[in-house]
C-alpha cells in the first residue's frame, strides 16, 4: 500500500500490508514503529520536512549504510538526480545521482570528475565526506572540484553555499558530511578527459614489502596522470582465490613510457592494462551485505616509509583473511591548505584501508586484537577517512578531524543545526 500526500511533501509512505497500525499513518502521517520514507521532489518539500521532524536521516546513493531509527524519517533524495552540463565545464549534479551516471553524461562532453572507484556510489555522501577517486593525484578530492551547493538548512532556509555566499557553510560541507543541511545540488568544475588506460598488475604476495617499497619510489617520481592502488584480497572460496594486485589508472590514452617502471617492479607476475571509457572503469559493486563480521580500519600516512610498509604488512598478515587497500594519493590533494576545507588530512601520501573478516560468532577479544594491532601503526599514521568507516562513535569523529577542525565544525553545527536534526552521520555534536 502506498499513500501519497502530494499537497504537502509528495511523500510516499510504504506500508506493510499485514499490519493494521499503518492505517493510522495514512490518516495522521504520524509514525508509530518504523521509519517513514519521504521522497521529496523540490527543495521546498525538504524544507517542510526538516522543520516538521526532530530527526531526519538523509539518503543519496545509500552506500553509507545509515538506517533511520524506528519512529523517525528517512529522506530519500533519489528524485534529485539531474545532471546538467553548463558553460565552461561546470556541471550541476543532483545529490541523488550516482557517480556512474555522472561519468556517462560528462564522458559525452569529453569531461570527467574525480569521484570514487564505484559506479553506484551516490554523489551526496561521497562528496560531503571527501571523495578519493581515480584522478585524486591530478584533481584532489571530489570536494576539491566543488564550486557551489544548494543547501536546505534545518531551519527551512534554502541557501547557496560557495566561496562568496555562506562561506563558513561551504567550508563545513567540504568534509563535514551531512551535519549541516540537506544538499540538493552541487555545482562542480569538471576536467577535460578523453578515455583512460586501466587495468591490473598481478603480484607475488611473497615479496610484498619489497614490491610496495619499489612502487612507492616509482609513484614519487611519476606524473600525476598515473594513479595506482594496491589491493590485496583474501580467498572467498574455490572460485575466488586470494589476489594481490595493483589497479592502475592513467588519465589519457597515450601514457608514453609512464607505466613502464611499474612493469618491472619486484614480484610482478602478469599485466593487463588497456584503453577504456572512464565510466566503464567504475566498479558496478553493490553495497556489501551478509553474515560475516568485519573489523574495518583506515588511516592516512604522510610518509609511506620503509618502516611503515614492514609494520603494515606484518599487521595485515596477523589479521588472517583481510582486505588491504593502499591508495597512493600524493599530488593535488596536498596543495590545499589543511584549514581551507573541513577535510584536513592534506599531508597524506597514502590512505591505508583494512577490512578483516571474522566469523559472525567471533569473540569480542578477536575484534579488539585487530583494532589494537592497527592502532599500533599510529606512530607512523594519522587520522581516519570517515567515508570508509561504517563505525560511528565520538572516537571515530575525533580521528576524522584534528582538534581545530572539529571545534570549528562544532561552531558551524551550533549555527546551522543546533538541535542536531541531522545526526545519522559521523556526528559533530553542536
Ligand atoms: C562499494 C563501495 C565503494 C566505495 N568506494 C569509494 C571510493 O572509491 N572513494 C571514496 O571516497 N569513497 C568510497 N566509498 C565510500 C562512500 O564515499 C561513502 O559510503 C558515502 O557515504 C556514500 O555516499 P552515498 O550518497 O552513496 O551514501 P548515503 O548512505 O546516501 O549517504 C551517506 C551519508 O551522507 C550524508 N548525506 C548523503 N547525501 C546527503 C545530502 N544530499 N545532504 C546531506 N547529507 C547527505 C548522510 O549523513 C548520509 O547518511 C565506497 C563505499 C562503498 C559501499
Amino acid at each position: 500500500v502506498s499513500v501519497v500526500n502530494e499537497k504537502l511533501f509528495h511523500m510516499t509512505v510504504v506500508l506493510s500490508p499485514t499490519d493494521s497500525v499503518y492505517a493510522d499513518i495514512a490518516a495522521s502521517l504520524e509514525v508509530h514503529s518504523t521509519p517513514l520514507i519521504a521522497r521529496p521532489r523540490t527543495p521546498a518539500d525538504i524544507a517542510e520536512i526538516l522543520v516538521a521532524y526532530p530527526q531526519v536521516t538523509v539518503r543519496s546513493g545509500g552506500h553509507g549504510g545509515y538506517e533511520a531509527p524506528d519512529g523517525t524519517l528517512l529522506l530519500d533524495l533519489s528524485a534529485f538526480c539531474d545532471i546538467e552540463v553548463l558553460e565552461g565545464g561546470l556541471v550541476r549534479v543532483g545529490t541523488g545521482a550516482v557517480w556512474g551516471a555522472v561519468a556517462e553524461t560528462l564522458g559525452a562532453h569529453h569531461l570527467a570528475l574525480t569521484s570514487g572507484d564505484t559506479y553506484t556510489v551516490g554523489v551526496g555522501g561521497l562528496t560531503l565526506g571527501g571523495g578519493v577517486g581515480w584522478m585524486v593525484r591530478q584533481h584532489g578530492l571530489a570536494l576539491d572540484s566543488l564550486v557551489a551547493a544548494e543547501v536546505v538548512l534545518p531551519s527551512g532556509r534554502i541557501v547557496t553555499a560557495s566561496a562568496q555566499q555562506e562561506p563558513e557553510l561551504f567550508w563545513a560541507i567540504r568534509g563535514g558530511g551531512g551535519n549541516f543541511g540537506v544538499v540538493t545540488t552541487f555545482t562542480f568544475q569538471a576536467h577535460p578527459l578523453d578515455g583512460v588506460l586501466f587495468g591490473t598488475i598481478t603480484l607475488d604476495p611473497a615479496v610484498l614489502p619489497q614490491t610496495l617499497k619499489a612502487w612507492r619510489d616509482v609513484m614519487r617520481a611519476a606524473p600525476r596522470d598515473l594513479n595506482v592502488t594496491y589491493l590485496g584480497l583474501p580467498g572467498f572460496g574455490p572460485d575466488a582465490p586470494p589476489t594481490s594486485q595493483f589497479v592502475v589508472g592513467y588519465g589519457g590514452v597515450d601514457a608514453g613510457s609512464t607505466i613502464d617502471p611499474l612493469l618491472s617492479l619486484p614480484g610482478v607476475l602478469e599485466t593487463s592494462i588497456g584503453p577504456a571509457r572512464y565510466a566503464d572503469v567504475l566498479e558496478r559493486m553493490e553495497k556489501p551485505e551478509g553474515e560475516i563480521a568485519m573489523v574495518d580500519n583506515n588511516s592516512f600516512a604522510d610518509d609511506f616509509s620503509d618502516e611503515l610498509i614492514d609494520d603494515l604488512v606484518d599487521a595485515h598478515e596477523s589479521f588472517g583473511g583481510a582486505v588491504l587497500m593502499i591508495r597512493y594519493v600524493r599530488g593535488a590533494l596536498n596543495e590545499v591548505a589543511p584549514d581551507a576545507t573541513a577535510f584536513a588530512h592534506r599531508g597524506a601520501e597514502v590512505l591505508l584501508i583494512s577490512a578483516a573478516f571474522l566469523a559472525p560468532d567471533a569473540p569480542a577479544s578477536e575484534h579488539e586484537r585487530i583494532r589494537s594491532r592497527w592502532a599500533a601503526l599510529a606512530p607512523r599514521t594519522s587520522g581516519l577517512y570517515g567515508n570508509f568507516s561504517p563505525t560511528r562513535s565520538d572516537a571515530i569523529t575525533e580521528l576524522m578531524y584534528p582538534p581545530a577542525t572539529l571545534s570549528r565544525l562544532r561552531a558551524a553545527k551550533r549555527l546551522y543545526d543546533p538541535e542536531n536534526v541531522l545526526r545519522q552521520n559521523h556526528n559533530v555534536m553542536p
